[in-house]
């Protein structure tokens, strides 16, 4: 078996466990993931919005337009092509529900803790290079920094994540409910991010 389906068959496993979860007793099912893509570039997002559930893939809705709308532009990459390419995965991965001022709930620290399990193993099974982080909740988990978009989007960072070195773009996430990424600096910074994941060596060979 080559390691590219040793990989795989590893990630079926581990869907099959995540698929079963019920470890948060406040999220709301079902539990959301893409299928087992090896890659050695993850995306990692904050959790699916009301939608993705029903639909059986992350970022099926509005935000996920929006999102592989970028991808299209910057890196020439059609959605289908992207996710068959990429392995998508999320700080957690249940809906939250709704927070009391609208728009969907941030999980919980007891919540991402929980579900970083699942980021630990796939993550060991495959060893990414690249990870794009996907809104300030994944691009803290990822590289540590919290703070404003304006100083971590548009340029690349270099950390030890859950036990592997990675280079990591930090993008806006695509939702609606900040126009951060249509005002500048916002506008110029996610080209900036963009550029820097099509640039990169793991994404060409994962795009190849
Ligand atoms: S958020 Fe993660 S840990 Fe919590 S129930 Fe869903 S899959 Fe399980």
């Amino acid at each position: 078996m080559t390691d590219a389906a040793r990989a795989r068959r590893a990630l079926t496993v581990l869907h099959r466990e995540l698929s079963a979860c019920t470890a948060c007793p406040a999220m709301i099912g079902p539990v959301v993931h893409g299928p087992p893509v090896v890659s050695r570039v993850m995306l990692v997002g904050q959790a699916p919005g009301p939608r993705e559930g029903a639909i059986g893939h992350p970022f099926a809705w509005t935000a996920g337009k929006t999102l592989f709308r970028w991808f299209d532009e910057a890196l020439g990459v059609p959605e289908a092509t992207f996710r068959e390419r990429v392995y998508i995965a999320a700080v957690a991965r249940c809906f939250p529900g709704k927070a009391s001022g609208g728009g969907d709930r941030k999980p919980d620290a007891g919540e991402i803790s929980r579900c970083r399990t699942y980021l630990e193993r796939e993550v060991a099974i495959l060893a990414p290079d690249l990870v794009l982080a996907v809104g300030q909740l994944a691009i803290g988990e990822v590289t540590g920094q919290k703070g404003k978009l304006d100083a971590l989007v548009g340029r690349q960072h270099r950390v030890t994540w859950l036990g592997r070195d990675v280079d990591v773009v930090a993008l806006p996430h695509p939702s609606g409910a900040s126009p951060w990424h249509k005002l500048e600096p916002g506008k110029t910074l996610l080209r900036q991010a963009l550029a820097l994941a099509e640039a990169h060596p793991a994404m060409r060979a994962a795009l190849a």
